[in-house]
């Protein structure tokens, strides 16, 4: 693990992967996260778009966050693939299923709660969706992450729109938000594109990415390019244009990589993204 003093805190980019789904690598302050890791080609029912999973990705993690225990955000065999000493943060009630698979670090988090991974300030936030494991489980809560460190991460996790978004944070730098699902029509406790969008005008993020599109869709539909795994991310941005003007949006394609430094926050849209096979494109737009 790198160890930054302050100022080159303030001055190195993050970097925040859409792996795909709610699967994110959020790089900060010398610091891997890991969300919502599914990192195979299929879970259950549901296979992912042909994007090739980098196994850098699961390299030298220092935390795992789960948002609930939905199987396509909480995956064992992806957990599994993981470096044994990984630790785990998850809601309450997911320790002893984690524990009985024989997961050692495991960190319960109630809503409200918050704990430190080095230099990062982790906070579990309430989410507005139905965290249950399948219909006749114990109920446990679905989670949203605030990480914070020189700059400040929202990872919805997922969730509908919920009044405490107004006082999540007045600084928030990032919001990675769900604007879809894996299929055709989405359930209760998700964000449409344009509810993602309503959600700008309470987080007030500097920045939004969308996420939950575009990775995961049920066998069969894959060759079928439906629009539901190309359009979310797009809608969003135009209700976003319209909603919350001020904040910038970045679509990041599942498997590419985007940093900001905090020059882009005050300056300009962001500045380059890295694709899955190593190149970097600039996408500099001055505001
Ligand atoms: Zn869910």
């Amino acid at each position: 693990m790198t160890v930054y003093n302050s100022s080159s805190l303030i001055d190195s980019p993050a970097t925040i992967t859409y792996i795909g789904h709610a699967t994110t690598l959020i790089e900060m302050d010398g610091l891997r996260i890991l969300t919502d890791p599914v990192l195979r080609g299929r879970v259950w029912h549901l296979r992912r778009k042909k994007v090739p999973i980098n196994p850098l990705w699961r390299k030298n993690i220092d935390a795992v966050l789960i948002s609930h225990l939905h199987w396509d955000h909480f995956d064992l065999p992806s957990l599994r693939l993981m470096e044994a000493d990984n630790c785990i943060i998850a809601p309450l009630g997911a320790a002893r299923m984690l524990r009985r698979h024989n997961f050692r670090c495991v960190q319960e988090l109630a809503i409200g709660q918050s704990l430190s991974i080095g230099s990062l300030t982790i906070t579990a936030t309430y989410a507005n969706h139905n965290g249950a494991r399948h219909k006749f489980s114990t109920p446990t809560d679905a989670l949203g992450y605030l990480i914070r460190g020189s700059r400040v991460v929202y990872f919805a996790g997922d969730t509908d729109l919920f009044p405490e978004m107004n006082s999540l944070a007045d600084d928030l730098d990032a919001a990675l938000l769900p604007v879809w699902g894996w299929g055709p029509t989405l359930g209760q406790g998700h964000l449409t594109p344009y509810r993602a969008a309503l959600s700008l005008q309470m987080l007030k993020p500097k920045l939004a990415i969308p996420i939950h599109w575009g990775t995961l869709h049920p066998v069969g539909f894959g060759h079928l390019k439906p629009r539901f795994l190309y359009d979310p991310p797009q809608v969003f941005a135009r209700y976003a244009a319209h909603l919350a003007p001020d904040v910038s949006v970045q679509v990041v394609a599942p498997g590419e990589a985007t940093y900001f430094d905090r020059a882009v926050f005050q300056k300009s849209h962001i500045v380059r993204r890295q694709t899955a096979d190593g190149r970097t494109v600039d996408r500099c737009k001055k505001r």
